[in-house]
């Protein structure tokens, strides 16, 4: 039984690609083997290597340095996904801050949760539960980010 409870990847996806999440909900799992994905893990994992402290709120693991919380990125070239993955983990968390960091651009971004977010992360927490109850996955829709996307062959190969 999968769970319907959505990962804070889970809200990545459904801004980045309704497919992509149908995917990863389903477990169909080329992730951990795709080369963006396994560069993204050992950035993840050596970043804060002396001060990272990562606590699991539900299922979803989450870095928090003091009142802080912490993500990762390689660009901001998905920055409304990292945003929103941000403000999800802030909404269950109960913080009031979170810094995303890009590794490859250099920089970092602070944001809070405003009330607009919550109404649309509750928005999307619907939705998300109806796109991957679903029997099939949404049909792909090809876009810029395809060609890096794990599930690149299912869908166009
Ligand atoms: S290849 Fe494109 S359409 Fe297919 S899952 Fe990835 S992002 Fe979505």
């Amino acid at each position: 039984m999968l769970s319907l409870q959505p990962t804070s990847e889970e809200i990545a996806y459904y801004y980045i690609c309704h497919t992509k999440l149908w995917y990863y909900h389903h477990r169909i799992c080329l992730e951990h083997s795709h080369e963006n994905v396994k560069t993204g893990k050992t950035i993840h994992e050596s970043s804060f290597k002396r001060k990272q402290h990562e606590v699991m709120i539900g299922d979803i693991p989450v870095d928090m340095l003091g009142e802080e919380l912490h993500e990762i990125k390689k660009r901001k070239s998905m920055r409304r996904a990292a945003l929103m993955q941000a403000k999800y983990m802030l909404m269950i968390s109960g913080k009031q801050k979170a810094v995303i960091h890009y590794y490859q651009d250099k920089k970092t971004e602070t944001i809070t949760l405003t009330r607009e977010d919550r109404k649309e992360l509750e928005e999307a927490l619907k939705k998300i539960v109806r796109i991957v109850s679903r029997e099939n996955p949404p049909a792909p829709r090809k876009k810029n980010y395809c060609r890096n996307c794990s599930y690149y062959e299912i869908c166009f190969g």
